[in-house]
């Protein structure tokens, strides 16, 4: 840590859901845009040592680091708003936390004492937020859970005394309510603000601001009544007002001053934001020239948070192509005997998205077929472009029963298998792995080199032949079938640098059908749309205008 590194923590209050989360990110981008370097960080209070063995349907999906760690969702909106390099010190869980303070416990490192919440775990949260301080202006942390929650009591109370720590002047505290409207009193009501923040101050923390989420601007009224009951000057209560794109948020706050009282509370000097970017986003949000309907063959599709990673890229490379794009969520169970045609037909491109488990994979692989014979756009990603290789060795290359051993351990062409033994670059070792092993720890995590192989519809969208990517996989593709697939005509066009482990797989003869072995849509930014996202939505978009041709 600086000796100059500001701090802000940011609580939420009353209920879960208020987007804490792209709070926090919109007030990293905002300190970005005066020039400050920052970065985030999530503490969360559940006892998942990591969200990595968590079902989607609880948890949404997990994120995953360049490092390879499996991080909470939040961190990709701080990715996608900011330029803050995120790893696995950008996020710490209770299970994280008293994990180490009982290894540390078993060695002896506490010489005989008795290990308390108070003072060793609380150290362990400050040690670890301290851990994510270094070489940044402000670290901003967002502390998961609710005000009133028990699990997140340890949280609050080290977060209450790291301000005395690191000094008064170095850090803020951020709290986030609700002030809902109550359309039969035809007003918005204050009071759980109040008990959220009467709460909070009974912990010992006063908030130096409130955001206070709302779906219309808050007039001086309420917000003098909310200053007086809260213990905080009138402009130091924000509207946190309901938005169309996620990405006004920064905006909104701004036009609200929400930046130069921060940094006047921090006592930092920046120079002026430069918002012009932000601004030629949202314009651009909210003027699409054109349309398209992406189907989305999936398993996790009542639960959008599962794939918002997945949503936003392709939203982004609708944005690279001035197009906006629309979302038709398909179970694959329900395709999987009958109607892929029709249930398929108005969409422009077809993507399957990673997965785990065999519910709804026959219905996934029909999909495939049918976007490979029918010439419509495909992507597939992870799980999606396994399913792809087992489609075109069943379909194209007369491997009958062809299948990936995740779901038939004695099918007679298993062109995707757990490869026992590699090169791994995360670690630079050579890696073993017994199929038998735990789940947990057996993936191949994080950012991964690729070479791409000219002329290829990957090349063409990346413009460049190395490229690094995320995965979280731990199925490969089998290369004891590979010169089989390739005489079939089967394209490899991209490979780990010793040739090893193929990344990305395309059909010749197709206008745009890609699967990929890594997760690209963890690198997509708005400003910055993936190359991947962007080449399928103009495939999608030309599809399209063939159709009405
Ligand atoms: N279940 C597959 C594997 O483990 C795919 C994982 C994924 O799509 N993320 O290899």
């Amino acid at each position: 840590m600086s000796r100059k590194t500001k701090f802000i923590f940011i609580t939420g209050g009353v209920l879960s859901s208020l987007g804490k989360g792209l709070a926090s990110a919109a007030i990293g981008a905002l300190l970005e845009s005066r020039g400050l370097t920052i970065t985030l960080q999530k503490l969360d209070p559940y006892i998942n040592v990591d969200p990595g063995t968590m079902n989607p349907f609880q948890h949404g999906e997990v994120f995953v680091t360049d490092d390879g760690a499996e991080t909470d969702l939040d961190l990709g909106h701080y990715e996608r708003f900011t330029h803050a390099k995120l790893g696995r010190n950008n996020n710490y869980t209770t299970g994280k936390i008293y994990h180490s303070v009982i290894t540390k416990e078993r060695r002896g490192d506490y010489l005989g004492g008795t290990v308390q919440v108070i003072p060793h775990i609380t150290d362990e949260i400050k040690r670890s937020i301290l851990s994510a301080a270094d070489g940044v202006d402000v670290v901003i942390v967002e502390v998961g859970g609710t005000i009133g929650d028990i699990e997140s009591l340890p949280f609050q109370e080290a977060i209450r005394q790291f301000k005395s720590d690191v000094g008064k002047e170095n850090v803020i505290y951020v709290h986030l309510t609700l002030v809902p409207y109550i359309a039969t009193a035809g007003e918005v009501k204050t009071k759980p603000t109040q008990h959220s923040v009467k709460e909070l101050r009974s912990i010992g923390i006063q908030p130096d601001i409130l955001l206070c989420r709302t779906d219309r601007f808050l007039s001086d009224d309420i917000k003098a009544k909310i200053a007086l009951f809260c213990n905080v000057d009138v402009d130091q209560v924000i509207t946190a007002k309901d938005v169309d794109s996620i990405y006004e948020v920064p905006l909104v706050f701004h036009q609200q001053h929400l930046d130069d009282k921060i940094v006047e509370l921090l006592n930092i000097w920046t120079r002026a934001p430069k918002l012009h970017e932000w601004e030629k986003l949202v314009e651009k949000i909210k003027n699409p020239k054109d349309s398209v309907t992406i189907a989305i063959v999936g398993k996790y599709i009542h639960l959008r948070e599962s794939y918002k990673s997945l949503n936003e890229a392709l939203f982004h490379g609708g944005l690279g192509n001035d197009c906006a794009v629309e979302l038709d969520f398909v179970d694959s169970e329900t395709i999987e005997d009958t109607n892929v045609e029709t249930r398929l037909a108005s969409a422009h491109g077809i993507l399957v998205p990673g997965g785990f488990g065999s519910r709804g994979i026959e219905g996934k692989i029909r999909a495939i077929r049918y976007s490979r014979e029918q010439q419509k756009p495909f992507f597939g990603i992870c799980l999606g472009m396994q399913m792809a290789v087992v489609e075109y060795a069943r379909h194209a290359a007369g491997m009958t029963g062809a299948h990936s051993t995740e779901f038939d351990k004695q099918t007679p062409f298993p062109v995707i298998y757990l490869m026992t033994e590699w090169f791994d670059y995360q670690t630079q070792t050579v890696q073993k792995r017994d199929p038998d092993s735990d789940k947990g720890g057996t993936m191949r995590l994080g950012a991964y080199p690729c070479v791409i192989k000219e002329g290829s519809t990957a090349y063409r969208a990346y413009g460049r032949k190395e490229i690094f990517e995320r995965h979280r996989h731990r199925f490969e593709f089998n290369n004891a079938l590979r010169e089989r697939l390739e005489k079939a005509a089967l394209v490899i066009s991209g490979v780990s640098p010793d040739g090893e482990l193929v990344e990305i797989i395309e059909v010749p003869d197709h206008p745009w059908f890609l699967g990929c072995q890594f997760h690209p849509e963890f690198k997509s930014r708005p400003m910055e749309p993936h190359p991947l996202f962007v080449s399928f939505i103009r495939a999608a978009l030309e599809y399209k205008k063939a159709q009405s041709d």
